[in-house]
């Protein structure tokens, strides 16, 4: 339904909510509380000690502003509260003092100082408060306060005549909650705590349901999807492998042959791959583009930035080097010119492979026999994945990898659509990276470290977080090279790395610390994943704090690529507590379960950037248990085909079916 139905609503406040990405009533009234203030009257005498209370008073002398300073005055007038007198003051709220006439009920919340028998208000509200009140507090939306917004979302639930029916009517009853209407009124306006918690675990309920459902959903569909059965030239791929200077993990090639089987399989190839960093991934991924390259299909390895498909690039034609396997890359930063001979080859099937970030997709890309897409360290659902099929035809095989290490039960659950691989074991010979917290003033011992790897030959890695605005606590990566000079007379050679370089720049900072000419790289954390230079041996992470355990994880697993003992030094004065898992543990996944304990799953899926893994009001982490109750309820709800007979789960229904 329309904002414009809301009693009340103008057109700029629509504008406004727009801008909030609220564009109808039921968006609206879904845009909920996140905590509550309770209102109680107290007695003043009572509350000498208390930091704050909240009184009822009546105005009942003059008021008087005055002007301290620019963009600081003061607002003093007389109360009575049941029948004493107190002066009371509020700070920057001069433009309230119209309202202030004598007789006006107010509620004041703030601090009352006896001796000198002020109340210093820090809220003032003009209504008499009969009891207990519960006001809820909302995200701020900027341009409307919070009691406008209140009341229109109070306005809006008076416009719903009927509440979509999200949960199956029998899983309501089990769990016997509030009716929506009255859930949607309690939490918006609370009459009890109590009620509000329960309106809350409807809402909570509903939003996994749904979630479940889509998941379930999709994962029907694809179970149906017809893709190609592609022969496996076991021969030619053994003869690959034996061509490594290294014997596969077992975790390895267990999960080359999963994927060879799906490839196999006359169904289309879904596959999550799961895997700590540097536990081996990428020769997984080009095993099976080999095999794929072997059916005369062409490849598509999308890296999510171009020095990792530059890696990429160069390590995947390694790997493949005794074959005539033909590989090329396609980055954004190439001529318009390197790009159009790239193109064209894509085109007349004269590339086998192609890597490259996600905006080669962007271009007018047109592959001859696309057959298989990898997708590396990349949200799962992206728009391109699907642009990049439609002009396709055919429905390649697709395999997604990840060295975010979600916990096994969360993933299994939450990319419930998908087949899911892990990798557990590190390659042999690996050893634990020796872990340590340091405190900034203790920086000397890192830096007594940096000289000690470096007269073995070994190089280090300096990592800055980026630099935000105005965050002059963070260590800019040119100062720590200044840093770094003095500490070693200006006699190592240090390479600078940041995300505001060239890409011509950053390659040969790059090529130089790879090469060895730099013994130490100082960046920011462009260079978060893939990066691949087996010489280093330590790296120093400053503000580690910034990081979640999970990333910090990720980080160091640059280091400890060969069998040399490997170091990694955090350096922070906060949060030590959660920093020390990492002394303790080289475990992705158990990392990743502590990451979890500590930060819900903001941290989990990267940036905010995977859309449909936020939640309104469920906490995946909260609500684990919750979400593995509804699964069978969920099953049940599509294996008897009962969805059929919700309006709401038509609509979903559609909208999937549409997209995918
Ligand atoms: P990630 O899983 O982080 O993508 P990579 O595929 O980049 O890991 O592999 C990390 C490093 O380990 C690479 O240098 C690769 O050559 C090496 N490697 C991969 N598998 C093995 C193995 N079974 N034994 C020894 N080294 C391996
Ligand atoms: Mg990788």
């Amino acid at each position: 339904m329309d904002l414009k139905h809301i009693k009340g609503i103008g057109d700029k406040t629509i504008e406004t909510l727009y801008d909030s990405n609220i564009y109808s009533v039921e968006e609206l009234v879904s845009y909920f509380p996140y905590r509550y203030q309770v209102l109680q009257p107290e007695i003043l005498e009572d509350a000498k000690e208390k930091v704050g209370i909240t009184i009822n008073a009546r105005v009942c002398g003059p008021s008087k502003v005055s002007y301290i300073r620019k963009n600081f005055n003061s607002l003093r007038f007389l109360c009575d509260t049941y029948g004493k007198q107190i002066q009371v003051v509020i700070f920057n709220r001069a433009f309230l003092k119209p309202k202030l006439t004598i007789g006006q009920d107010v509620t004041l919340i703030g601090k009352y100082d006896a001796k000198k028998n002020t109340f210093t208000a820090n809220d003032i509200k003009f209504t008499k408060l009969e009891q207990t009140r519960i006001l809820p507090i909302y995200h701020f939306i900027k341009g409307l306060k919070n009691s406008t917004l209140e009341k229109l979302i109070l306005n809006a639930l008076h416009e719903i005549k009927n509440f979509e029916q999200i949960l199956p009517f029998e899983v309501e009853k089990k769990y016997s909650f509030l009716s929506k209407e009255e859930s949607f009124y309690e939490i918006h306006h609370p009459s009890h705590l109590e009620k509000m918690e329960l309106a809350k675990k409807r809402f909570i309920y509903e939003e996994l349901f749904e979630f479940l459902f889509k998941v379930q959903y999709l994962k029907l569909i694809k179970e149906e999807e017809i893709g190609v059965s592609k022969k496996v030239d076991r021969f030619k791929i053994e003869k690959l492998i034996q061509s490594l200077p290294f014997s596969l993990t077992t975790d390895q090639e267990k999960v080359i042959e999963e994927g060879l089987n799906d490839l196999e399989k006359p169904k289309r190839m879904n596959r999550l791959l799961l895997g700590d960093v540097g536990s081996g991934k990428t020769i997984v991924a080009t095993v099976l583009m080999y095999a794929n390259v072997l059916n005369q299909y062409q490849c598509a390895f999308l890296a999510p930035t171009e020095v990792l498909a530059t890696q990429h690039f160069y390590s995947i034609r390694d790997i493949l080097k005794e074959t005539d396997v033909e590989i090329e890359l396609l980055v954004g930063s190439m001529t318009k010119k390197e790009k159009e001979v790239v193109m064209k080859k894509v085109q007349n099937h004269d590339v086998d492979i192609l890597i490259g970030t996600h905006a080669i997709l962007n271009e007018n890309l047109f592959f001859q026999r696309l057959g298989f897409i990898v997708t590396d360290e990349q949200h799962r659902f992206g728009v391109h994945q699907r642009d990049l099929l439609k002009n396709k035809g055919e429905l390649p095989d697709m395999l997604f990898m990840s060295a975010t290490p979600i916990p096994r039960t969360y993933a299994l659950t939450i990319y419930g659509d998908m087949d899911t691989s892990f990798i557990k074991e590190k390659p042999s010979g690996r050893k634990d990276i020796v872990t340590k917290v340091l405190k900034e003033s203790d920086l000397k011992e890192a830096l007594f470290k940096t000289l000690e790897e470096i007269k073995k030959g070994h190089q280090v890695y300096v990592v800055a977080p980026m630099i935000l605005e105005n965050d002059s606590n963070l260590k800019d990566v040119n100062l720590l090279k200044e840093k770094f000079d003095v500490a070693f007379h200006g006699k190592i050679p240090i390479g600078v790395l940041h995300g505001k370089m060239k890409k011509k720049e950053k390659e040969d900072v790059m090529n130089d610390f790879k090469l060895g000419n730099t013994k130490i790289l100082i960046s920011t954390t462009v260079i978060e994943v893939g990066v691949d230079v087996k010489n280093a041996t330590l790296m120093i992470i400053f503000n580690a704090e910034r990081f979640g355990l999970a990333t910090l994880h990720q980080l160091r697993g640059r280091v400890g690529r060969n069998d040399e003992l490997s170091f990694c030094y955090l350096i922070c004065d906060e949060e030590k507590d959660r920093l020390k898992v990492l002394e303790e543990s080289n475990d992705g996944f158990y990392i990743s379960e502590k990451d979890f304990e500590f930060r819900g799953e903001g941290d989990l899926f990267g940036v905010k950037q995977s859309g449909d893994m936020t939640f309104k009001i469920a906490n995946l982490k909260r609500d684990y248990s919750i979400l593995l109750e509804l699964k069978k309820e969920v099953l049940h709800f599509l294996d008897t085909k009962e969805y059929q007979n919700y309006p709401y789960y038509e609509k979903i229904v559609d909208q999937i079916d549409f997209t995918n």
